[in-house]
């Protein structure tokens, strides 16, 4: 079975642990690749320009749409966020596997331009641990908090339109779970039909 790589888009609401969570994956296995967007919004304490995000001007993300060079783009909270395609392009033709963690605009955005693209929806144990991470995260003032809350409650709605939920309570059993998923997709029929043609094909001239 030949693996072909996979884009991941992993969202979920704002604090419930996705960029932790995606650190801890990439870390344990090496197999995935971590896109890195770019975003309009302004670096948190310990955030380095090209690790987290490539931090630009308004002007600079407006360039980058114009040249197509963003495989997808959105609004989310007085910012735009968006993904490079280069990135994208040449992990996926390596092989590679690429998680994308996006909100819920640009996994639609994903999933009309690579159908076979695998949406994972991270879900907090409860909505008050919600609110706790993002008011313990300390990074955004309790506007923005309120703000992210609102956005949260919008981005609910959509949750059914993703391939997997999946709960971040214990981080380590979430990783684990996140992995499989992955490994799961992988053996989709659908995502394998080379595969089975050439057993189909060989299975004829035996
Ligand atoms: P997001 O990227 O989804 O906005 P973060 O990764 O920044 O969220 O996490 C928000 C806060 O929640 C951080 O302070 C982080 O340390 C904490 N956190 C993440 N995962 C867990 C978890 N499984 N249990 C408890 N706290 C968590
Ligand atoms: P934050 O400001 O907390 O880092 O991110 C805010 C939201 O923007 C999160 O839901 C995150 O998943 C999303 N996001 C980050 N990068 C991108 C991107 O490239 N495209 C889209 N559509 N959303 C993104």
């Amino acid at each position: 079975m030949n693996r072909k790589g996979l884009i991941i888009v992993v969202s979920g609401f704002s604090g419930v642990g996705k960029g932790t969570l995606m650190k801890e994956l990439i870390k344990r296995y090496d197999r995935y690749a971590l896109s890195v967007s770019a975003t309009t919004r302004c670096p948190r304490p310990g955030e380095e320009n090209g690790r987290e995000y490539f931090f630009v001007s308004n002007e600079e993300f407006e360039r980058l749409i114009e040249e197509n060079g963003l495989i997808e783009h959105a609004g989310f909270v007085n910012h735009y966020y968006g993904t490079p395609r280069k990135f994208v392009e040449d992990k996926l033709s390596d092989g590679i596997d690429v998680i994308l963690e996006i909100e819920i605009q640009g996994a639609r955005q994903i999933k009309k331009q690579y159908p076979d693209a695998v949406l994972l929806f991270v879900m907090p144990p409860s909505a008050i641990e919600l609110k706790n991470r993002l008011i313990g995260r300390g990074t955004e003032s309790a506007e923005v908090i309120d703000k992210r809350l609102k956005r949260a409650k919008e981005e609910a709605v959509g949750i059914e339109d993703y391939d997997y939920i999946v709960v971040n309570d214990d981080l380590d059993e979430c990783v684990q779970k996140v992995h499989q998923i992955i490994d799961a997709a992988h053996h989709a029929p659908f995502r394998n039909i080379d595969f089975i043609n050439t057993i189909r094909n060989e299975l004829f001239e035996l």
